[in-house]
């Protein structure tokens, strides 16, 4: 047994090596529904119904490419929505983009995407067959980690994307995602490596690969985390 998680582990070491903004617009707040709320209190559905999903992550998209309802609106080079396959098997959530994400408009293609996409590879998967996005759309400066008014903000976009998207099972990755979808403010230690459900869709809760990057000791630990997601997907066939 000591044998095949020290190989295991050793095989995933091995692979882990300003767009102008609209003024009238403020993001639903605390809603999973269709309703816009502009800052004169009017109220409009921007956020497209029951609709095909490509469709309605495009409305959505474009929603957010336009966003100015936090403070971060202002630092961005442009918003980072997410991309991947709706449906798919897993989903994969960080907490905010980086400076090469803010650059690109692309999730995780910096040096923290690159080992994710090595996890991925490692759970026999690639990074098309799923879908990857972050609790927070704009790149906070400095990459400090957004604040609470800031996660709160966004949050009714990521709702609105998961429905859309509509994974088998999502994966945490690091504590903002995961306090944001378990709703306790707690250390990834305490959350990790059990089953969680947002809605009807299982998730569990891993670390960062930013920090797993900067301690090498717990790519072990987010080994069992990600081995527990491939027995859920293999369960549900
Ligand atoms: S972080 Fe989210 S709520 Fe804040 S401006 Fe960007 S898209 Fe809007």
């Amino acid at each position: 047994m000591k044998t095949l998680v020290s190989e295991i582990s050793a095989v995933l070491e091995g692979l882990l090596a300003e767009e102008s903004l609209t003024t009238d617009y403020l993001p639903p707040i605390r809603s999973m529904s269709s309703d816009v709320i502009h800052m004169d209190g009017t109220q409009e559905s921007r956020i497209a119904g029951p609709v095909d999903s490509k469709v309605g992550l495009e409305v959505l998209q474009k929603q957010v490419s336009g966003c100015g309802g936090c403070d971060l609106a202002r630092g961005r080079t442009q918003t980072v929505f997410g991309e991947g396959a709706a449906g798919c098997g897993v989903m994969f959530i960080g907490e905010a983009p980086g400076a090469e994400e803010d650059a690109t408009g692309r999730p995780f293609v910096g040096p923290a995407g690159q080992l994710l996409d090595r996890m991925i590879k490692a759970m026999n998967l690639t990074r098309e067959e799923c879908y990857i996005a972050n609790v927070v759309k704009c790149r906070p400066p400095g990459n400090v980690t957004p604040n609470p008014t800031q996660t709160e903000a966004c949050m009714p976009y990521l709702r609105r994307q998961i429905e859309l998207i509509a994974p088998e099972i999502i994966v945490a990755l690091g504590r903002v995602a995961a306090n944001a979808l378990t709703g306790r403010v707690e250390a990834i230690a305490r959350l990790r490596h059990q089953w969680h459900t947002w809605g009807d869709i299982p998730f569990v809760v891993t670390y960062h690969p930013a920090a797993l990057l900067r301690d090498q000791s717990r790519k072990k630990l987010a080994w069992e985390d990600l081995k527990m997601v491939m027995a859920k997907l293999r369960q549900l066939g």
